[in-house]
């Protein structure tokens, strides 16, 4: 019979994704390739790039002892096959295919190539399959959305922990309460020690390809150095149980503390992993479930934890494939500063921005709150392009996949899709960070002041930025107050803070 060609993404790394599903191991040939056009897109951090490399290549390797023909293209800088579909065209040639299989990717771009251009330029079929690693289809998302003005991610939430029973008992919240929210977010003190490191064994599969990505990515912001990420699905099962074991007790209590020079806390460090296919969500959701039946692990912190994943993960997926093309091209404040070179180098006096960026060049990792209330707050209040800051996330941490990155940067942190994702920008002065952190008493800047010259940026930026939007933000209920407390300073403090402001967004590159 003639053989299928199943094409495998570098994010569909798991044996029972839908299009080997629908194939046969006897009959059809599997392509995994490393290819140029897609690992320079945007200068990925070198780690992102390993870490995919030699996943691939250890899952390849895990296919053919299963008995699947594997075509592996490695990465090759000079060659003329710089896309995929080049590949894919070489290897036709050569096979003659009946058709192509392939499951839904994870990016807009390349899945209208995959539907529009791919069939005409290989003259076979190519069949795309819905990608059930995910538990709500795009269509179950579109059709929830319906109608609603704006949506919620909580009552979508509701939904995926009935469909899932994940805690429930019936049809009621394990609990009696769907969200533990209010017990979290606690700053960390020490009161419990942080959890021990996990490293993984090395073979020579990842020596081949540190020293590869070290050869012709070096160039790309961030280093090797401190590469510590699974590479098979073995070691990420390691990774998901250290975790259960040594911090997922904690992960609700300390979800947003930030400490200095500790970027890691009680967070799980899966999302790589789940998004490239090693980890499957649900059992993942499942693990963390079963530790709180056990009594291993307080209900507030596996709630919280199940909620990121069946929460969170799935809406901003659904968001992503029912607004798209569209969605990344929204500039609600018409933002146009461009990045502050800060962002690529890390070097700042601001501490809180360094610590962000430490973590991110040294583990391609920042945990979220890192992520949203300080480099993305500060963008935010500095009115930074969208576009910029988007290729920034896309590129500098080793979870970062279109679908997930763009509904977090564009929409939670810019709020420029104009509150579609979430109803009120995660704006926040200085007060904040220093309420979650040790950061600013070992800042250059005053936390405590706004208008001085050491004062600290948030603090004036804030009051800058909503003074910028406020005929888009007053009318909104949950910032009246906010708008009101402005309006009570006197005239000459307002004004102070607005110049001092102006004066730190002219002179931003020296912050
Ligand atoms: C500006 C910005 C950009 C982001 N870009 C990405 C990205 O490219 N890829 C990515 O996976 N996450 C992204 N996130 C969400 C979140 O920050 C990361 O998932 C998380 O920090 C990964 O670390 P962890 O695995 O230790 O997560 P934990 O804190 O342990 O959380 C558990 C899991 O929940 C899921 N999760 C939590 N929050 C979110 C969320 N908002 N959206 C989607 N999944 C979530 C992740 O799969 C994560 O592994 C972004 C957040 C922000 C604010
Ligand atoms: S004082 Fe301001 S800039 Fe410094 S760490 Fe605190 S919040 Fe960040």
């Amino acid at each position: 019979m003639t053989p299928r060609l199943v094409v495998l993404l570098g994010d569909q790394l798991h044996d029972a994704i839908s299009s080997l599903r629908a194939a046969e191991a006897g009959r059809d040939h599997v392509l995994l390739a490393e290819v140029d056009d897609e690992a320079r897109y945007v200068p990925h951090h070198p780690q992102k790039i390993a870490l995919l490399f030699s996943a691939m290549r250890h899952f390849a390797q895990q296919l053919r002892q299963q008995g699947w023909h594997v075509h592996y293209h490695a990465y090759q800088p000079n060659t003329e096959q710089r896309s995929l579909l080049d590949v894919i065209q070489a290897l036709h040639k050569q096979h003659g295919y009946e058709s192509v299989l392939i499951t839904q990717c994870g990016e807009y771009r390349l899945q209208q190539l995959i539907e529009h251009q791919w069939p005409t330029t290989l003259g076979v079929a190519v069949t795309c399959f819905n990608d059930d690693r995910f538990i709500a289809t795009p269509e179950q998302f579109a059709q929830w959305a319906q109608g609603r003005k704006q949506l919620r991610m909580e009552y979508f939430y509701r939904d995926m922990r009935r469909q899932t029973g994940l805690l429930m008992e019936g049809d009621e919240p394990t609990g009696g309460q769907w969200n533990f929210d209010a017990d979290n977010r606690q700053k960390y003190r020490g009161e419990v020690p942080l959890p021990p490191a996990l490293t993984f064994e090395r073979d020579d599969i990842d020596a081949e390809v540190l020293a590869l990505v070290q050869t012709h990515f070096s160039e790309h912001a961030g280093s090797l150095e401190h590469f510590n990420w699974a590479t098979t699905r073995n070691d990420a099962l390691k990774a998901l149980q250290h975790f259960i074991d040594h911090r997922l007790p904690w992960f609700g209590d300390y979800q947003d503390a930030m400490v200095m020079d500790e970027p890691l806390m009680f967070h799980s460090l899966i999302a790589p992993y789940l998004n490239c296919g090693l980890l499957l969500p649900m059992e993942v959701c499942r693990a963390a479930e079963q530790a709180y039946l056990d009594g291993h692990a307080p209900l507030n912190a596996v709630e919280g934890f199940i909620r990121q994943i069946i929460g969170w993960r799935e809406y901003v997926r659904g968001i992503y494939w029912l607004k798209m093309p569209d969605y990344a091209t929204l500039n609600a404040q018409g933002n146009q500063r461009a990045l502050p070179s800060f962002y690529w180098h890390g070097e700042t006096k601001m501490q809180c921005m360094k610590q962000c960026f430490n973590s991110t060049f040294k583990y391609a990792y920042a945990h979220h709150i890192q992520r949203l209330m300080v480099t993305g707050n500060f963008a935010l209040l500095a009115g930074i392009k969208p576009q910029d800051i988007c290729d920034w996330y896309l590129a500098v941490y080793a979870d970062a996949y279109d679908w997930v990155e763009l509904p977090n940067t564009l929409g939670m942190v810019m709020h420029a899709d104009g509150g579609y994702l979430v109803s009120k920008p995660y704006a926040a002065s200085g007060n904040y960070i220093n309420k979650m952190s040790d950061y600013c008493s070992h800042c250059h800047y005053s936390v405590k002041t706004a208008t001085d010259d050491d004062s600290c940026p948030f603090n004036s930026l804030y009051w800058h930025f909503m003074q910028r939007h406020r005929e888009q933000f007053a009318r909104n209920p949950r910032m009246g107050m906010i708008y009101r407390s402005f309006d009570r300073m006197k005239a000459e403090k307002q004004h102070a803070i607005i110049a001092r402001a102006e004066h730190l967004l002219d002179h931003i590159e020296e912050l």
